[in-house]
């Protein structure tokens, strides 16, 4: 299996104890490094359940593990591949009663924790909060510290829902995403004795696009790994994407200083893309500062040019990525290797308008996901009460679905009486008699509720008996698919519905020993349309093509303000990173286009190429470069300390330029890469 890596690739593969770091650019076999090591390991006598690696989509853990089980023998017991979303959903499945909670915990998604913050605060754009709350989490900083920090009115105002919110999680038993990380971490560093234990477990651990890890994420590798760090990191600063998410290239950068001893490898030939096709993204992300600079060599010859796609609007694009689509296909090629990206998931509805008349099967990855229409919502609330009756956040929505005559303030009520008694709403329609709980909701209520109780327990000792006709009596007894049936897109949401069971049937014959709790535990991890299929081509955000190759790549939406995104909170080297993520996903060919007009939320906006089309080389703009040759004087500049100050004088230092700057009347001489031209 060593054979098809390179001397670099095969020394990487090969190094077994202590830390490693793998820093390589796009393209360079990082990927197919740490999936052969995985092989190799297992090859040499290693157990399988002692090597665990993490990566960050379902969907490139199922590439990886695609690959790398390819290479072991099919009785091996298979090692532990996933992300660490899921990883720590399975630890806590062990051990989240560490901290007092029982394991049956629901898992919500982002819809969900929006409506509990906009339940606990109206007033507060639940965005800001759902996205500061996140990163407290994820930088590890408790209720107590938030509070603490709190400089002004907004802050104290986000440290308090963060309080409530987290005593709603619990008191409900539900765990957001950043709970699976974050949860497993408290546990493992109250708990030294259970941290010591795992240690010993996963005595090999690897990582791929460390880049993007965040503080929290490093701190449970920390600890996972205390008992030997045997790390293996793989990963590239050039593609750090999830800034906005807390994720920070520090973890990246530190990491042989963190680690003592580290072996750092650098792999410098790049796989997959032309030269042509490596030349214009390398143009491009030369005109990041903040960069390591690495060398990338192609292999694969010189290739076709970079055709670049000019359009009036949005139609003509998707007439002409169709028609060549089209082509491709006619002539053999398979509809796996194609691919369009796009920055902003609202580009997709023309694509797939287009696509749709041009009879071209797609599947669109990430977007909106399957698992977030009402529908489907509604039925894993359903099932979940099935599992889970104590489960109040998921009655409250489907107490009255069908509708039953179920009120909001016999919900209220019934909310209210759960906290006053410290019992589940369903604790109170089943333990209260008849006559007590008429007294709280009255006497049709009352009825109501008992007959939807008994219903809940009645499907609850089918699943115990007999999985596989759960299903047909789950309708026969709620009628669930009668709440859509007059609704104006009844025939979608019925066939959602379908597809929906259908794929809760085939779940349960696959997985015998399996029951509807681990269904939805698999489900709220996955995005329906994560698989790429051979007959579909993929539509996706650049986001969610990290790590992913094609044949034939198609990059739309190239204009200023669609790509680099440019508003509150979006950072032009980010949006270069992302560039020139998307560009190094091309293997053969790359087409990117842009319109001068798009219809966009409502209306129909003119719009300007992007700079990255000059940036990358690809075409001459008028837009300015800015490069650091580009700092002259009299220009304007910002620096992070020093504020705003215009260039007195231009000098040369090494790669560098030196600059003289008047700050206020303070003259100081700066690099120009501390500097930014505004
Ligand atoms: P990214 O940064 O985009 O995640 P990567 O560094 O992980 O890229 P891989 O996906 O592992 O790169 O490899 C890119 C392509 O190059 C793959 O098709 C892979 O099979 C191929 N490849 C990697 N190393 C070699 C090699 N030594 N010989 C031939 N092909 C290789
Ligand atoms: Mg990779």
């Amino acid at each position: 299996m060593l054979s098809t890596l390179n001397e670099s690739q095969q020394k990487a593969a090969q190094h077994i104890d202590g830390p490693m770091l793998i820093l390589a650019g796009a393209g360079s076999g990082k990927t197919k490094t740490i999936t052969t090591r995985l092989a190799y390991l297992i090859s040499i006598g290693i157990d399988p359940s002692s090597i665990l690696t993490l990566t960050f989509t379902n969907k490139a853990a199922t590439e990886m593990r695609e690959r790398a089980f390819s290479m072991i023998d099919k009785n091996t017991y298979p090692p532990l591949l996933c992300t660490f979303h899921k990883f720590g959903l399975l630890f806590l499945k062990f051990h989240i009663s560490q901290l007092g909670r029982k394991n049956n915990f629901v898992i919500i998604d982002s819809d969900d924790k929006k409506r509990i913050l906009k339940s606990i605060d109206k007033e507060t754009t639940t965005a800001v909060l759902s996205s500061e709350i996140s990163k407290f989490k994820n930088s590890v900083v408790s209720i107590a510290e938030a509070k603490a920090s709190a400089q002004d009115k907004l802050y104290m105002q986000i440290a308090d829902v963060y309080e409530k919110y987290e005593n709603y999680l619990e008191q409900n038993n539900l765990v957001d995403f950043d709970d699976l990380i974050l949860l497993t971490y408290k546990i493992l560093s109250t708990n030294k004795e259970l941290a010591k234990e795992t240690s010993e477990k996963y005595r090999y651990i690897m990582v791929d696009e460390y880049q993007d890890t965040n503080e929290l994420q490093y701190m449970l590798l920390k600890k996972l790994c205390d008992q030997h760090n045997n790390l293996c990191v793989v990963g590239d600063d050039d593609q750090s994407i999830y800034g906005w998410r807390g994720a920070t290239i520090k973890n990246i950068l530190t990491f042989g200083e963190t680690f003592e001893n580290t072996l750092i490898i650098k792999l410098e030939e790049n796989y997959r893309s032309t030269n042509k096709i490596l030349f214009h993204a390398n143009a491009l992300i030369e005109h990041n500062r903040d960069r390591l600079g690495k060398k990338l060599v192609g292999t694969r010859g010189e290739g076709n040019s970079i055709r670049v796609y000019e359009s009036q609007d949005e139609n003509e694009e998707t007439r002409k990525i169709t028609e060549d689509i089209k082509k491709l296909i006619s002539n053999g090629e398979s509809a796996k290797d194609i691919a369009i990206l796009y920055r902003v998931n609202a580009l997709s509805r023309a694509l797939e308008e287009g696509l749709n008349r041009a009879n071209i099967h797609y599947k669109l990855v990430g977007g909106l996901k399957f698992y977030e229409r009402a529908e489907i919502k509604d039925l894993i609330a359903y099932f979940r009460v099935i599992t889970n009756a104590n489960d109040n956040f998921s009655i409250k929505r489907i107490i009255n679905k069908p509708k039953r005559g179920i009120g909001k303030m016999t919900i209220d009520k019934l909310e209210l009486e759960s906290h006053k008694k410290s019992k589940s709403m369903f604790s109170i329609i089943k333990e209260y008699t008849p006559d007590e709980l008429t007294v709280l909701v009255g006497k049709k209520n009352s009825r109501t509720l008992k007959v939807f109780m008994a219903s809940v327990e009645d499907l609850q000792d089918v699943l115990e008996d007999t999985k596989m006709r759960f299903i047909d009596l789950f309708e026969d007894t709620f009628d669930f698919k009668s709440t859509y049936a007059k609704v104006i897109d009844a025939e979608d949401r019925l066939a959602n519905i379908d597809e929906f069971y259908g794929y809760l049937r085939d779940f349960f014959i696959k997985n015998i020993d399996l029951n509807l709790e681990d269904f939805l535990n698999e489900i709220s991890l996955e995005s329906a349309a994560d698989a790429i299929s051979d007959e579909y081509i993929s539509l996706m955000s650049i986001h969610a093509s990290k790590g992913l190759e094609f044949k034939h790549l198609f990059i739309v939406g190239m204009e200023e303000g669609f790509f680099p995104l440019v508003g509150d909170g979006s950072n032009i080297e980010e949006e270069r990173r992302l560039g020139y993520v998307a560009i190094t996903r091309a293997c053969d060919e790359l087409t990117m286009s842009f319109v001068h007009s798009r219809f966009y939320k409502g209306r129909r906006t003119q719009l300007v190429k992007s700079r990255f089309l000059t940036e990358s080389d690809l075409i001459k703009g008028s837009l300015t470069i800015e490069k650091n040759s580009a700092f002259k004087k009299d220009d304007l500049v910002k620096h992070k300390i020093f504020g705003m100050g215009r260039i007195l004088s231009v000098q040369k230092a090494g790669k560098d330029l030196k600059l003289n700057i008047n700050f206020g009347g303070m003259k100081r001489d700066i690099l120009s890469s501390f500097v930014e031209k505004i």
